[in-house]
């Protein structure tokens, strides 16, 4: 019998990246039949969802898949988008998974008579236990007056950008920073592109400090090991932004008052837009200082650990503030302002609309303990902090998913004693 025909299978997982193909590998170790439904081609995020330069931002050395760390040449370095997904497709075909591409599941239910309902567009499946690893990046978030906005200026989420040309001539307005909107700025400005840049309270972190990579620093202190039940600060864990650097040209930190020195528009959060009118928060101060009060706070944590393990490294120099604002710009006529084009980087919302079963707390978040809901079988893999920090990132999926695979295999073995 295909693949196809079945109609059972003790363990169904939806979604086909890095995060579903891991829990897949480990569950090929233990025995436990099991297929992988995927809606287009394994790894999609990374092959169509990323822009023409994309690179990481974590160094390869943190793509440590099971059976498949990263063994190219340059571990401290950052893959460019198609070494991404050859990486990927080496980890998949080293194992070959019961991958189905091409199936969306698009309602998944509890049966009375125990196990789960998977409804896809190629037909109904039956399963006795259910891994979520479909990705928390599925709606792109764009703000209720963008439609607003004079339909002359071209807009655009991140999720659709893939180069600067593909955008009018003219400036273009980049809101966000997180890590993808301060990197489409740096892809404007590195292409001589008028580029403004709505600064939001995104933190920032430095990228080579005292020697070595931040995140390799961090890493030996034990900071990406700390599990979100024992956080000092759990809520600003889950809440709060990523750190912004880039992976790119090896690697460089983004100190945004040297963009503003070099030409880039600065301004604060967007409040809002009618025609070409947008205004805009008094914050971009206040934003910048707090990023930078959080890579000092980076730094000062990675010069206690070198303090503490006698390590001899490097000194830096102190850091220095080489630009502030003059005042806060608060509404800006974007024609006059020659703006063109707008670039919405303000992030994601997952999507479980399909999910028609009882895990969800008030806010429609997944309920979990290490993605283990309290629906008996049911789980969820690949979220940020769902353990730790490397979650929902290359660095932490092995062991997420290990942990996963243990609990399946107990349930299966337990299912079939019953
Ligand atoms: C812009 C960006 C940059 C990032 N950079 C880094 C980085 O530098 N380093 C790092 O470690 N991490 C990075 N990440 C985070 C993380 O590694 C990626 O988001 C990664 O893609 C997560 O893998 P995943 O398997 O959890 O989810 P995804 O890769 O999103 O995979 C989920 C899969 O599920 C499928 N799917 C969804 N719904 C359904 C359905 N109903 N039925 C069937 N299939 C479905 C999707 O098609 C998709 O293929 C980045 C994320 C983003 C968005």
């Amino acid at each position: 019998m295909s693949d196809f025909e079945k109609t059972h299978v003790p363990v169904l997982i939806i979604g086909g990246g890095q995060a579903g193909l891991s829990v897949s590998w480990y569950l090929m170790r233990e025995n436990i039949e099991h297929v992988v439904l995927e809606r287009h081609r394994r790894f999609e995020s990374w092959r169509n969802n990323r822009w023409d330069s994309f690179c990481l931002v974590t160094p390869n050395w943190q793509c440590r898949l099971p059976g498949w760390s990263y063994a190219g040449k340059d571990p401290d370095g950052f893959m460019l988008k198609n070494e991404i997904v050859e990486y990927l497709d080496g980890f998949a075909e080293s194992f070959g998974p019961p991958l189905l591409e091409g199936i969306e599941v698009t309602r998944v239910s509890m049966r009375d008579e125990g196990g789960y309902q998977v409804e896809t567009n190629r037909g109904t499946w039956t399963c006795d236990q259910v891994v979520v690893a479909s990705g928390g990046y599925d709606d792109p978030i764009v703000p209720a007056y963008a439609a607003d906005i004079d339909p002359g200026i071209v807009q655009i989420h991140s999720r659709q950008y893939l180069r600067p040309s593909q955008m009018p001539n003219g400036g273009t307005l980049v809101v966000g920073t997180g890590q993808s909107g301060v990197q489409i700025m740096d892809d404007f400005h590195l292409e001589g592109r008028a580029v403004h840049l709505a600064v939001g309270p995104a933190p920032r972190s430095p990228r080579k400090y005292r020697g070595r990579d931040a995140t390799d620093w961090l890493y030996d202190a034990g900071t990406y090991a700390v599990t979100i039940d024992r956080h000092p600060d759990p809520v600003k864990a889950l809440t709060q932004t990523n750190h912004y650097m880039s992976g790119r040209d090896g690697g460089k930190e983004i100190d945004l008052r040297k963009y503003a020195l070099e030409g880039v528009g600065l301004l604060g959060s967007v409040a809002g837009a009618k025609g070409t009118a947008m205004t805009f928060l008094p914050d971009l101060e206040k934003n910048l200082d707090d990023a930078d009060r959080s890579y000092l706070g980076i730094r000062t944590q990675i010069d206690a650990w070198i303090a503490r393990q006698g390590i001899d490294a490097p000194e830096e120099p102190p850091f220095e503030k080489v630009w502030r604002p003059q005042r806060e710009i608060t509404e800006v006529d974007l024609t006059a302002l020659g703006i063109s084009s707008i670039i919405w980087a303000i992030g994601f919302r997952p999507d479980y609309s399909w999910i028609e079963v009882d895990c969800f707390d008030e806010r429609h978040k997944p309920r979990f303990n290490r993605g283990v809901t309290d629906v008996p079988g049911f789980y969820f893999i690949g979220l940020g902090w769902l353990n730790t920090w490397g979650s929902g990132r290359f660095l932490g999926i092995d062991e997420d998913s290990r942990y996963l695979a243990d609990k399946i295999a107990a349930r299966q073995k337990s299912l079939l004693a019953a």
